[in-house]
């Protein structure tokens, strides 16, 4: 998954444009840290506090509830969240002087795995929300209403997603033509390098008839394409309405069926739970896109089995020539972690070699970032910064290699472009291929949400560019 910083805008302007009778008009601000699954929380968390007459803002001076929602995957997490705070604080005791009130809240993995701890260092934060608790929310801001402050990081016992109020079409609609829909939450594999499983808990998977409603009102709303998300999304395993326990592969042929809903994609997967009917899908399913996120994070089956992969580099490989097989014309992506404790240089080349087979067109690479409570963070041999920031270098010199290859590959093929938005300079628009590029046309070769035919002319470092047929 791509880790960027992003200032959820998407759920600002969603909340705005929410629900004509609500009770007051306060405003929050949401700030959204880490992957896709953060977005969609942060959108999720718009919706549960619209209910309480919350309106968004991208201006945190006017807001008067701030929520960090905060990813702990790599290291620095905590202590950028602290910082944020310091900033948050100073703002907080201005509106305070002009008789203003500010909560500061602090959600998702860091909220979870620092819990209590948060308010003892900061006590300028009224609330803490872990990941599992974002449908007690309007509760929750009560009662730090009412004067008092509230950490929440239990495991809900209760599904939260029985208990989010349901999207409403306006909001939905503004937030654009592509859409995320978490159909699973928590992991059991316990990589030993990964906090995922102790701060999002064990695996959950939705159930059919939840997913479908939530798809479906996504297509009414104009969503024509659906990126289907979970920490392991490939597990998800959901009851379905004939009693009987789906698979991902069932559950893309059922959203296949819906009208309006042009494409369909997951993120992110594990090898080990790419089934047959996985891969039949992407072999039978048109509105499947050509793209697979696997990510193997090292070559060397000596690193896999300290990381507790359990699949060696040839499982991985022999797993992509079948997926090849079934869909010749898939791109792969990939995640890589350099410098796990006791990665040697021939460990490290095997890596290389392994990214030298598959040609990834995307691919995210990290240093190994040591993470307290996970068996990664107490191993011997663990290898110096320097060491891992020169093989990030070399790895990713490689990777983006390959991905320009795949790009300039593309120039002058024909393709189906999702129109997204307008582009940055005027008279453009754009969109993304199939394979999650974003792609820069002619405003006029179709309205956003159209699919259209064009012939890619260029590729250039970040983007492709095309021409209407
Ligand atoms: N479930 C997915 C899988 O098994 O591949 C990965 C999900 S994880 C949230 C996203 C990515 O973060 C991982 O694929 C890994 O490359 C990276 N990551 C996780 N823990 C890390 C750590 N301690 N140091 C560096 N990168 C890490
Ligand atoms: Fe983390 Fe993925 Fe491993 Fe689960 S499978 S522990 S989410 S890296």
């Amino acid at each position: 998954m791509e880790l960027t910083e992003i200032l959820d805008r998407g759920s600002a302007e969603a909340a705005g444009a929410a629900e004509p009778a609500r009770p007051t008009s306060r405003k929050v601000f949401i700030k959204t840290y880490g992957c896709q699954m953060n977005v969609y929380d942060s959108q999720r968390m718009g919706d549960a506090l619209a209910v309480s007459g919350y309106v968004a803002t991208d201006a945190i001076e006017d807001a008067d509830l701030v929520l960090l929602n905060t990813c702990h995957i790599r290291e620095k997490a905590a202590e950028k969240v602290y910082s944020e705070i310091g900033r948050i604080r100073q703002i907080k005791k201005e509106r305070a002087l002009a008789g203003k009130e500010m909560m500061v809240g602090i959600a998702g993995c860091v909220a979870q795995a620092e819990g209590q701890e948060i308010m003892l260092r900061a006590p300028a934060v009224d609330l803490v929300v872990g990941p599992q608790s974002y449908h007690r929310l309007p509760d929750v801001v009560r009662r730090v209403r009412g004067g008092e402050k509230v950490v929440e990081t239990d495991y809900a016992i209760e599904d939260k997603f029985e208990h989010l109020p349901p999207q409403d079409r306006a909001t939905l609609r503004s937030r654009g033509v592509t859409a995320f829909l978490t159909i699973q939450e928590g992991c059991d594999k316990f990589c030993t390098f990964c906090v995922v499983p102790y701060t999002r808990g064990a695996e959950v998977s939705r159930p059919v008839s939840q997913i479908v409603a939530e798809a479906e009102r996504l297509a009414v709303s104009g969503v024509r394409e659906v990126t289907l998300l979970g920490q392991n999304v490939n597990a998800w395993h959901g009851n379905g309405p004939d009693g009987g326990r789906w698979g991902l592969g069932r559950l893309l042929f059922r959203l296949a069926e819906i009208p309006g809903l042009a494409r369909l994609r997951y993120t992110t997967s594990h090898p080990r739970d790419m089934d047959d009917a996985l891969i039949a899908a992407h072999r039978d399913l048109r509105v499947l896109m050509p793209y697979l996120h696997l990510p193997v994070q090292a070559g060397s089956d000596r690193v896999l089995k300290a990381m507790n992969r359990r699949h060696t580099a040839a499982d991985y490989l022999k797993l992509i020539g079948r997926i090849r097989a079934a869909q010749p014309d898939i791109a792969m992506s990939g995640d890589f972690i350099v410098g796990f404790p006791g990665e040697t240089e021939a460990d490290f080349q095997d890596t290389l070699d392994l990214v030298k087979t598959v040609r990834y067109a995307q691919a995210f690479s990290f240093k190994y970032s040591r993470r307290p409570g996970t068996p990664g963070a107490e191993m011997d041999d663990q290898v110096p910064e320097s060491e891992k920031n020169e093989r990030l270098q070399r790895l990713q010199t490689l990777l983006a290699e390959h991905q320009r290859d795949f790009a300039v590959s593309l120039v002058g093929r024909k393709i189906d472009l999702l129109i997204e938005k307008p582009g940055r300079e005027t008279g453009q628009k754009v969109g993304r291929s199939p394979w999650l590029q974003p792609v820069i046309v002619d405003e006029k070769a179709g309205g956003i949400g159209d699919i259209v035919q064009v012939r890619i002319t260029k590729a250039g470092p970040h983007s492709l560019h095309a021409v209407a047929i």
